[in-house]
């Protein structure tokens, strides 16, 4: 069918998928449409729009899609609604009458309230998933490799000075909203001096003693504003539900304490400032943690992204984890394998770095959910593994029935014990005997305490063997070989961020951020989808032209 611009609008009732069937079809959207269908229902987002709150006026399945299409583009709520009004290959996977008006761009933030509020952030990605399975494109208990990048959050980054400022302002600007008689009863004149305006660092003091004093000002600021609230109240409103008065109660909480009666600033170390896992950043986005990792500072989140890798396959998301900045990647492994377990996708082999991997999750992998964990463990730290002449826990023979273990002298220790290590995991302490030890002709070779015997500390069985094993395995060139599979989830990572701004989160809190994770894994398996389906071959790493000199 050939359109004439002129009767273009003209068409009636006809969708914007008839009249531009015989289009030539290089559209990521147009290809996903003809070749996947409809990719989500109304009926998957029935619980979103009870009936009793009334139906949606607009299909919940299409503001799903346009969900998805808005994050493969980088759009805004006000473009991706605009997108719906006026592009001819959105209206086409819509399945939207030419002259459909849209909608106002206020509905996709509601869809996306509503899908948090009835966590079904994750629908989104498993049915696209069970489309994809449906098409064989995921191939049962197959190759899959995951690993994880930092995510910034929406806020700016606020020394300390300027977080407890910051909070103080935030917290005065929300009663004054509500408690404006009450407030202005409660505070003098240089009120208004300081908090005002936004707390900027460069209109702060420079010198060390000076920003202290500030500090301990804006502490007994916030301290009266609190106690006023907590112990006086006010006749009209409860002030202590408000969200930012509670944030200005646990970051005060956080940042000061009382010596002698006097508020002071916490220091790290002394009066304790708490561990940075727990320790509140901005008073904008409550959940967004600082951490380090090498030579990276940041504060928001970290995303764990897992994704097919059969050769020659496509290579599908099958799954996105966002948690704290301050997660240790090893807490991940269970809930990756649980997630993939619920949703049946379940690898065969699991290839991650060994910040994943240790004892337990080799084990816990295997018996739980028969997944074969491939990554390098740890090596023995310990100062006799390290000295070639050390004894470290190899040279042992350990008889786990009978419970005892023989040193190269050929001794069998005495004790034989359970305990658990300082974060609460089981371990078993072997003990040789005083007197045998102290003699030991080798003992500079075994152990450097003055006068105490040996002593062994082992993972249970399953998990010693387990990491025995893999420390014999991952010396060997066939393990490098395979691991080598892993390193290709760091072009799925740079596609994430350059292409598809995965390095920044639009929202605040964990709850929103990860719902752009999902949409964006999403919009990631649709262009590879693209990509495949039109045999656009995989980009490989660039070698740059001096370093092709070297080959
Ligand atoms: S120090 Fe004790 S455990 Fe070590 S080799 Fe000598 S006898 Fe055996």
């Amino acid at each position: 069918m050939t359109l004439h611009p002129k009767n273009h609008w003209d068409i009636p009732k006809q969708t914007a998928r008839v009249a531009y069937a015989s289009f030539p079809k290089g559209n990521v959207y147009m290809t996903m449409y003809d070749e996947l269908g409809n990719l989500y229902q109304d009926g998957d987002f029935e619980d979103l729009f009870p009936v009793r709150r009334g139906q949606s006026a607009i299909s919940p399945g299409c503001l799903a899609l346009i969900t998805i299409m808005q994050f493969a583009e980088g759009l805004t709520d006000i473009q991706a609604a605009e997108a719906v009004r006026s592009r001819i290959d959105w209206k086409y996977v819509l399945g939207l009458e030419l002259t459909d008006p849209g909608f106002d761009q206020s509905v996709l933030c509601e869809f996306r309230n509503r899908l948090l509020e009835h966590g079904l952030t994750n629908k989104l990605l498993d049915l696209m998933l069970s489309r994809f399975e449906k098409q064989n494109l995921i191939k049962h208990r197959g190759k899959q490799r995951t690993d994880s990048t930092h995510v910034l959050a929406a806020i700016r980054q606020l020394n300390r000075l300027e977080l407890v400022g910051e909070t103080l302002r935030n917290a005065l600007n929300e009663i004054a909203d509500i408690e404006p008689e009450w407030l202005k009863s409660i505070i003098s004149n240089d009120w208004f001096d300081r908090y005002s305006r936004r707390l900027e660092n460069y209109r702060l003091p420079k010198k060390q003693e000076e920003r202290g004093k500030l500090g301990l000002k804006i502490g007994i600021y916030g301290h009266h504003l609190l106690e006023q609230i907590w112990f006086e109240g006010n006749k009209k409103n409860d002030l202590r539900q408000l969200e930012s008065v509670e944030i200005l109660r646990q970051i005060w909480v956080q940042q000061y304490t009382f010596i002698d009666n006097q508020l002071v600033w916490r220091k790290p170390g002394e009066s304790g400032l708490p561990p940075s896992s727990n320790c509140i950043t901005s008073p904008y986005d409550i959940e967004a943690r600082n951490s380090t990792k090498r030579d990276v500072n940041w504060t928001g989140y970290k995303v764990h992204i897992t994704e097919t890798c059969e050769p020659k396959n496509l290579n599908v998301i099958t799954n996105i984890e966002t948690t704290s900045a301050t997660n240790p990647d090893g807490e991940v492994t269970s809930i990756v394998h649980n997630k993939l377990a619920q949703k049946n996708l379940s690898p065969g082999e699991h290839y991650v770095d060994a910040a994943y991997v240790d004892a337990y999750q080799l084990v816990e992998a295997k018996n739980m959910y028969h997944v074969s964990v491939i990554g390098p463990v740890g090596n023995d730290n310990s100062w006799q593994a390290k000295s070639d002449t050390g004894f470290d826990i190899s040279v042992f023979m350990i008889d786990w029935d009978k419970q005892v273990a023989k040193c190269p002298q050929g001794h069998l220790s005495h004790l034989w014990r359970k305990t658990r290590d300082c974060n609460n995991n089981p371990l078993i302490e072997i003990l040789f005997e005083k007197k045998i030890c102290t003699i030991c002709p080798v003992r500079s070779n075994c152990t450097s305490a003055k006068k105490a015997p040996r002593k062994l500390k082992l993972r249970p069985r399953d998990e010693h063997q387990a990491l025995v094993e893999r420390r014999q395995q991952q010396i060997t060139k066939e393990f490098e070989q395979d691991y080598s599979r892993r390193a290709g989830i760091e072009g799925t990572i740079s596609q994430a961020i350059g292409r598809f701004n995965l390095r920044r989160t639009r929202y605040c809190g964990l709850a929103k951020t990860h719902l752009q994770h999902v949409a964006t894994a999403c919009a990631i398996n649709l262009s590879r989808f693209f990509a495949w389906s039109k045999h656009i071959h995989k980009s490989q790493t660039r070698t740059s032209s001096f370093a092709k000199l070297n080959v």
